[in-house]
């Protein structure tokens, strides 16, 4: 987080149903909608809680009983989707990959013209560091007529994204990735099809009924408290980025750091695993070295933090990230940091 989101996050929170309050609102709605390039009618709602509220609270609201989804399930948030689906009993159909392996037109063609409603896919499986097609998907689901929702939660100003020429109608992200605000707001990006889709549903939820944020959000407001501190730190992120040039001068900044660390690493015994990237992120397979034992020397030895893996995956890979208030003086760091293990011989 850069020094004036945690200037913010200093301040006295203020009372929250106001005018002054409701602008910023609208302004986050208005700026959020022009980032993911969501069609005319489009609306952004702000839930209080992490990603997965999001992606629940949408799954909830959008689908139910009568439907046939599709989920791409290549690592833990696509399993997170199969989980949501399974608790709430809409009928789905697991596209299974293994661990790092695109999504291919032949994984999708025997799931074509087979009356199903919906396609669910985390475009950057983040525990993976996979970045899924998004134009073969859009395809598909064009060609299917199936209703597409993307969880860009990690993706979202890290790799060019754009619901309207992908005819993407539901974007789902949150506050911590590279919005690089603290954890807690999770947002939805809804087309009128969408909203369409809600208003038609009934949903067994109080706090996630979708209908109540969209009826709130014209009025720039929510049902219940927000995490006020978290949304006027997320004001302030969407307007840094906008007056720094838009979606796409961020999408470039944090492009160009992934490739300059990518370059930087190609001496080093350091292996990335696969081709087809996120910006996001750069997941690393060390020759000589437990992976989790790296990020634990790494922790405790130099003062950096890199994201460890969980399950089988603990020791064989580790994640550096590019998002969010990163630099190249950052990178360089950690170069140095690699470059010391080596001579230290324990890389
Ligand atoms: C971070 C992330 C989430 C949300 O995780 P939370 O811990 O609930 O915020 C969901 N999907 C993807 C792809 C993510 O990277």
């Amino acid at each position: 987080m850069s020094d004036t989101i945690r200037q913010i996050g200093f301040e006295q929170i203020p009372y929250f149903r106001t005018e002054e309050f409701s602008n910023l609102m609208l302004e986050c709605n208005r700026l959020m909608l022009r980032f993911s390039d969501a069609p005319d009618g489009s609306q952004s709602l702000f839930l209080t809680g992490s990603g997965s509220s999001a992606m629940e609270a949408s799954i909830m609201n959008l689908f139910n009983k009568n439907d046939r989804l599709l989920i791409v399930n290549g690592g833990n948030f696509g399993e997170r989707f199969v989980k949501i689906c399974k608790i709430h009993k809409i009928p789905y159909q697991e596209i299974k990959l293994e661990y790092g392996q695109p999504l291919r037109e032949l994984d999708l063609e025997k799931y074509a013209n087979k009356k199903y409603t919906g396609f669910l896919v985390n475009i950057h499986e983040t525990s993976t560091g996979i970045l899924y097609d998004l134009d073969l998907i859009s395809d598909f689901c064009n060609r299917n007529n199936l209703f597409l929702v993307v969880d860009a939660i990690s993706s979202f100003l890290a790799d060019s994204f754009s619901m309207k020429k992908n005819n993407v109608q539901v974007m789902i992200t949150a506050s911590q990735k590279a919005l690089a605000c603290p954890p807690g707001i999770g947002i939805i990006v809804v087309t009128p099809e969408a909203i369409d889709r809600i208003k038609r549903n009934k949903v067994s939820s109080l706090y996630f009924d979708l209908n109540e944020y969209l009826n709130n959000s014209y009025r720039g407001q929510t049902p219940f408290t927000p995490a006020v501190s978290i949304l006027i730190q997320l004001y302030s992120r969407l307007r840094e980025i906008d007056n720094n040039g838009g979606v796409d001068t961020e999408i470039s900044r944090v492009r160009m750091l992934a490739q300059h660390f990518r370059k930087e690493i190609e001496s080093l015994p350091l292996k990335i695993p696969f081709l087809s990237l996120s910006n996001a992120i750069t997941p690393i397979i060390p020759e000589n070295i437990s992976a989790y034992e790296l990020f634990v020397i790494l922790k405790n030895e130099y003062d950096i933090w890199v994201c460890p893996n969980g399950g089988e995956l603990k020791d064989k890979i580790f994640r550096v990230g590019h998002i969010g208030f990163l630099n190249i003086e950052d990178n360089e760091k950690l170069i140095l940091a690699f470059k010391d293990l080596c001579r230290r011989n324990i890389l």
